[in-house]
């Protein structure tokens, strides 16, 4: 069967079928990093995770790139605004670079503690200037771009299907166009994509080009670093859906119209928003929470994982404490059975039918759009299913764990307290002797002789264990 996907361009699921067999080429948009990511940016990384550990159980090999966005990126997604990275230095008095080295830093630490696989290639925009300056000179080539105001702007009349990730009305957006608009632009969806002079001054990082010294625009930079990464034409393309109607639309209709391929990227998955109580959770609101937050407050970062699993990634989530406790409380669960698995014995090599209709209902829905919801219903089947042994459990939880990424491979088994005195400990161990020679009267006697020491034998999946009566 193959992996299906939801493709935001044609609005579908659709079977996923790569462009080199065996291989899939994957563009995730990384963090700005003038901040902690919130808990809502990282429910973004862990469903681009998911997808790439879905991909790579399915078979394929997966090159996953993923940028860190230091510059570039303002306070609006119509050129409207500040550079938030300056904005930051301002505010805080550090350096720009300062603070892209501390929120990349707290950033990784992040994808750590949630145990995300680090993308194949992470790359920051501040090391491929020069891959934009080209790419912006291919375009200025090929007669879609234009000067205006000391910026180059993309021209996005020079394109006939500009819009067609979002969907948009062109005719509608230019009759409606109530946001203050950049005078410079010939068409207020023109974007930019290199500011020379800018209206924000005191712009730290700036660089050489043909046009001036300046700075690249936001969406130029995924389109370079993508294309320099991964070729012209590559398979997926992902982000948070707020990336839709301008940012990819945006790299959509430069890339495009730089080399030429249509469909540049043949499958974008978009994930849904985390909300709050007030909406979309978002750094500009102020009121944000972040994964030390939680950690601070006792949580293990895993307990958001698995909160974030509980939901489908194409759905909203509301985030709240009584949801993170309830996810706490079952990944504890799930831990604590696991536990118990591994006290009674090894992973087996082989498992039989029962064992293997729960892996089965397991990946079909992971690989059916990612539904994880169901994949977890399916994985409490067999933790719960008295019929299948805990050594298959074993085996069956950790290739789901190749997905859900617990760490069940690291729990240690669950330590049996040992109760009783040596005396009937030693009658315990005559008596398991005897019930394994199936001596069972010696067995029962045995029973009896440690009853008469004051303890009862009771047989458990992790062997004989004695309680006092
Ligand atoms: P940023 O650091 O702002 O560039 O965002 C990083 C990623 O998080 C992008 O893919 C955004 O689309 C995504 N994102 C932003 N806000 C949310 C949210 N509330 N829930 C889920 N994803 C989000
Ligand atoms: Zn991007």
């Amino acid at each position: 069967m193959p992996v299906k996907l939801f493709n935001t361009m044609s609005r579908r699921l659709e079977d996923f079928k790569e462009i080199n067999p065996g291989e899939v080429r994957m563009y995730c948009c990384g963090p700005t990093v003038y901040n902690y990511a919130h808990i809502g940016n990282l429910r973004t990384f862990i469903f681009e995770d998911i997808l790439h550990r879905t991909l790579e159980h399915a078979g394929y090999n997966v090159l996953h790139v993923m940028n860190i966005t230091d510059v570039g990126h303002l306070t609006g997604d119509g050129d409207d605004g500040e550079d938030k990275m300056s904005k930051r230095a301002k505010e805080t008095g550090r350096s720009v670079w300062d603070i892209a080295k501390f929120y990349t830093d707290a950033f990784f630490t992040d994808e750590k503690n949630l145990n995300i696989v680090r993308p194949n290639i992470v790359c920051k925009a501040t090391d491929h200037v020069q891959d934009m300056i080209k790419l912006i000179q291919q375009l200025e080539a090929n007669g879609h771009t234009y000067i205006s105001g000391g910026n180059v702007y993309f021209s996005i009349d020079t394109i006939d299907d500009y819009g067609k990730l979002a969907k948009l009305n062109l005719h509608e957006l230019k009759e409606g166009a109530r946001i203050e608009v950049d005078e410079n632009k010939r068409n207020p969806k023109d974007f930019v994509l290199w500011f020379t002079k800018s209206k924000f001054d005191g712009q730290a990082m700036t660089w050489d080009s043909p046009w001036g010294v300046g700075y690249p625009g936001w969406h130029i930079e995924c389109s370079a670093m993508s294309s320099k990464y991964l070729g012209d034409h590559f398979d997926i393309h992902c982000g948070g859906i707020d990336a839709i109607p301008v940012h990819h639309t945006n790299e959509i209709a430069q890339s495009e119209a730089a080399c030429g391929h249509k469909p540049w990227v043949n499958y974008w998955c978009h994930g849904e928003f985390l909300l709050n109580d007030k909406g979309k959770m978002s750094k500009s609101s102020g009121e944000f929470l972040t994964l030390p937050v939680l950690i601070e407050k006792g949580y293990n970062p895993l307990d958001y994982r698995y909160f974030c699993l509980t939901g489908h990634y194409r759905s909203q989530l509301k985030f709240s404490y009584e949801a993170l406790d309830q996810a706490r409380t079952a990944r504890e669960g799930l831990f604590s059975k696991v536990a118990e698995f591994k006290a009674a014995g090894e992973a087996s090599e082989s498992v039989g039918e029962k064992a293997k209709s729960y892996r089965d209902k397991f990946f079909n829905a992971m690989e059916n759009d990612l539904k994880a919801p169901q994949a977890l219903a399916a994985m409490w089947g067999i933790v719960r299913d008295n019929q299948v042994p805990s050594t298959e459990k074993l085996t069956v939880l950790y290739e789901m764990d190749e997905i859900l990424g617990l760490e069940l491979d690291k729990i240690e088994p669950k330590k049996i307290e040992i109760v009783g005195t040596p005396e009937a400990l030693e009658l315990a161990k005559k008596r398991a002797e005897a019930k394994k020679a199936k001596d069972f009267a010696l067995a029962d006697q045995l029973r009896d002789e440690i009853l008469s020491l004051g303890f009862v034998v009771k047989d458990t999946p992790q062997g004989p264990v004695l309680e006092k009566v």
